[in-house]
């Protein structure tokens, strides 16, 4: 399969002349900058913030062990999410393939854009069908939307089977890794050298504990990071979010600490959950939540909203029939919500 940018490319962003910023014209050292109205008061807010982020970029590829180039950050992994799609889907005319169930938001940027959603059920057991995907794709199908470890159904994808699809897809393969953290399978980053194809999307929103600066990741091939530079909003990411960013990147043993407690409550939740009566079933997770099927998933949520106790009922998904997905809390949180469904028996 070759992979052909120029051809997957809509027109009017091939043909496209970025907006060119003041920062963009010039990004040196100076003394004086009066090239862009900004408020010399201030400071350092009084300032645009770096177009493309270099000194952030500059500390998360050590950390991802890939190189800057290859990076693209978002307003959380929702804008690549969007941007893919802006960038290679003419509306009306191009389709994405996702896997079903899965993460919400690649339907509604696809719906935002006017373009179509073909759906590649996951087998049964979640596990990824190839044959499925493959045969689901279509000419005018530009790219495939996988998530692994998926949401909501918790487990991770196989490797063999995503670069199957990978090796005989000619359109983009988007791996979603929000989770990769809490998986024991590992990144497909080391695959992106040899696969201009591929766009992994990770983001410092879950192991990483920073949902509320909003910061997302895409890496890819260079002239798939260069489209997205050439089509966001010039300064997508605010000054705030970028020092943050930087100071947080540092707390790395603390992320791996959270990642390792996390995980043991993860399974002490899962093992609890699976006595109750009402739990027909505790998926295996690969991720910080759980997938848990119930006799009676309205019932139970309700109870736990006047409990003051608050999860995800996705008991009306395709293939999740009778499920709530929980995320993982704090021991004492977890604890909580245990004893609440003890007085439920
Ligand atoms: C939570 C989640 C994300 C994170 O999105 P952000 O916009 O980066 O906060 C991405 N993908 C999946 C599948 C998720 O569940």
């Amino acid at each position: 399969m070759t992979f052909d940018i120029q051809k997957l490319l809509r027109d009017n962003i091939r043909k496209l002349k970025p907006y060119s910023s003041a920062r963009d014209e010039f990004s040196g050292e100076a003394a004086v900058f009066l090239d862009a109205n900004e408020n010399p008061f201030n400071a350092p807010y009084n300032r645009y913030p770096d177009p493309r982020q270099k000194e952030l970029k500059s500390k998360i590829a050590p950390v991802k062990n890939i190189p800057a180039e290859n990076i693209f950050l978002g307003n959380g992994s929702d804008e690549p999410i969007d941007l893919l799609i802006r960038a290679f889907c003419s509306p009306e005319v191009d389709s994405i393939v996702a896997i079903a169930p899965t993460y919400g938001m690649y339907r509604v940027a696809a719906d935002v854009n006017d373009v179509k959603v073909i759906e590649a059920p996951l087998n049964a057991d979640y596990t990824l069908s190839v044959k499925t995907v493959l045969n689901t794709v279509t000419p005018y199908t530009k790219m495939v939307f996988l998530c692994s470890p998926n949401n909501p159904t918790g487990n991770a994808l196989k490797r063999e089977a995503m670069l199957e699809i990978m090796n005989n897809f000619e359109g983009l393969v988007v791996v979603d890794e929000a989770y990769i953290d809490f998986c024991p399978e590992k990144s497909l980053l080391p695959l992106l050298a040899e696969h201009p194809n591929l766009v992994v999307l990770q983001t410092f929103s879950k192991a990483w504990g920073m949902a509320g600066i909003r910061l997302g990741m895409a890496f890819a091939g260079q002239d798939i990071i260069d489209v997205l530079n050439r089509i966001k909003y010039p300064y997508n990411i605010n000054i705030l979010t970028q020092l943050k960013a930087m100071e947080l990147i540092g707390l790395e043993k603390e992320k791996s600490d959270w990642v390792k407690v996390l995980v043991s409550e993860r399974e002490k939740l899962a093992e609890k959950l699976q006595e109750f009566p009402f739990v027909v079933k505790v998926f295996p997770s690969d991720a910080n939540f759980l997938l848990v099927k119930t006799l009676d998933p309205r019932g139970i949520y309700n109870y736990l909203v006047d409990e003051k106790i608050i999860v995800r009922d996705r008991s009306g998904v395709a293939l999740c029939e009778g499920s709530l997905r929980i995320s993982v809390g704090s021991e004492m949180e977890n604890q909580r919500l245990i004893e609440a469904l003890e007085t439920l028996v």
